[in-house]
């Protein structure tokens, strides 16, 4: 939000005192995040106060104006700014019975200019002023929101003081988080670089988990809808830059995003695991609800499982090693087959710590089988930790259903 400060008072212009008021409001609204982009000062002068107003509506969102509240003839500052808006003035009660009880103490009547402090502008806020008479306002018109407050620095703190939160509204934080799979946190860092360091507000903070990192954007504003424009905008910087490994936002885990896409396209799914011995199904079936998606897995761990249940051919097994991609095909078709699904996951894998099959430790298969043919990845984790090897192999499993 930017504003501009104008402060109003020909004392001001002839020298007679120094602008404090205007440094005070800069420093309370830097407090509150706000930029202030111009300082204004103007005479008691309508043509002249129309002139700065008019200029401010074009550069600024909120226009704070300090002074000219008074009731003198020269205290201008209300008609000013309701003539402009087309608005009229009308008493403010509360604000009159102040002044005449003010004056029932110094047993005097009611002036005309003195009945002119309680005077406010139509549909604005009134704030009360418990160190003087005359009232400040707060009212929103078009795209901008005035704040009209006494010129005495003693009478115009109070205001904001007591205030405040009326003044500008409750600040609101929105915070939404992205997640992403299959890149680390700081490759992530380093193709987010400028827009980390940058971002203040909204921020973008990393939070690393294993194979996995969210970002949790997080922005301020006295306005809702501001806020949820601010993350909107910075998600699409972010998603320009990474969004091949998106895959959600929130609490929603990889394989809740599996059975939500799923389930809207209408697609049943099933599995064949070989080394993560039924992780892929555990994790889905974490899940409540998961089986109108999830119709079944087959733990295959031996060969002779591997052929038993998802006849999967013998030579196959014999030729090339229960870790090879004809083998995670032919496991995702047969699994595909035997529950009768739209998709089946295969993964088979050598988790180590010592390899079987010949492969290298942390080379992993893994088919995921449709109608229109069978897909296979072929993975290569570290070899050093069986733990590891499985864990991200369930996690790709569930990230190819997503591509
Ligand atoms: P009042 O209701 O007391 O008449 P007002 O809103 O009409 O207040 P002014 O008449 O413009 O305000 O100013 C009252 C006094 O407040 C000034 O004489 C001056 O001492 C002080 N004042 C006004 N504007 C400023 C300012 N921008 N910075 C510091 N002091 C100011
Ligand atoms: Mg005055």
């Amino acid at each position: 939000m930017k504003a501009e400060i104008i402060a109003v008072g020909s004392e001001l212009l002839l020298g007679e005192i120094a602008n404090t008021n205007a440094q005070y409001l800069s420093e309370w609204l830097a407090t509150c995040g706000i930029d202030v982009h111009y300082h204004t000062v103007v005479g008691d002068n309508r043509e002249r106060m129309v002139e700065v107003v008019t200029r401010a509506q074009e550069r600024a969102e909120l226009i704070v104006i300090t002074g000219g509240l008074g009731p003198t003839e020269d205290d201008l500052t209300k008609e000013v700014v309701a003539d402009l808006l087309g608005r009229g003035l009308h008493v403010d009660q509360p604000a009159y019975d102040r002044i005449e009880a003010f004056l029932k103490t110094r047993e005097r009547v009611m002036t005309d200019n003195e009945r002119k402090q309680a005077l406010v502008i139509e549909g604005a806020d009134v704030l009360t002023n418990e160190a003087g008479l005359a009232p400040g306002m707060s009212l929103h018109a078009d795209k901008h929101q005035y704040i009209l407050l006494p010129g005495v620095p003693r009478e115009m703190k109070r205001i904001i003081a007591d205030h405040f939160e009326h003044l500008l509204g409750k600040e609101t934080i929105k915070s939404r988080t992205l997640r992403f799979f299959g890149i680390g946190e700081s490759a992530l860092n380093d193709r987010l670089a400028d827009l980390i360091r940058t971002a203040r507000n909204p921020s973008i903070a990393p939070y690393a988990e294993l194979a996995e990192v969210r970002l949790r954007l997080t922005a301020k504003a006295f306005d809702e809808r501001e806020t949820l424009e601010m993350l909107d905008t910075l998600e699409q910087q972010v998603l320009d830059e990474v969004g091949t490994h998106f895959y959600g936002y929130g609490d929603a885990s990889l394989p809740a995003v599996v059975l939500d896409r799923c389930r809207k396209a209408g697609l049943t799914l099933a599995a064949a695991e070989s080394l993560t011995g039924g992780a892929f199904a555990s994790g889905l079936t974490d899940i409540a609800g998961a089986s109108d998606v999830f119709r079944g897995g087959a733990v295959v761990y031996a060969d002779a499982a591997k052929v038993n249940v998802l006849g999967v051919e013998q030579t196959l097994l014999d030729e090339q090693t229960a870790v090879s991609r004809d083998v995670a095909i032919a496991m995702a078709e047969g699994a595909r087959a035997l529950y009768e699904t739209d998709l089946a996951i295969a993964l088979t894998g050598e988790a180590g710590p010592t390899s079987n099959s010949g492969q290298a430790v942390g080379t992993v298969y893994c088919a995921l089988a449709q109608a229109s043919g069978t897909q296979v990845l072929e993975l290569t984790y570290p070899a050093f930790d069986r733990g590891m090897i499985r864990l991200r192999s369930v996690k790709d499993a569930y990230f190819m259903l997503l591509k």
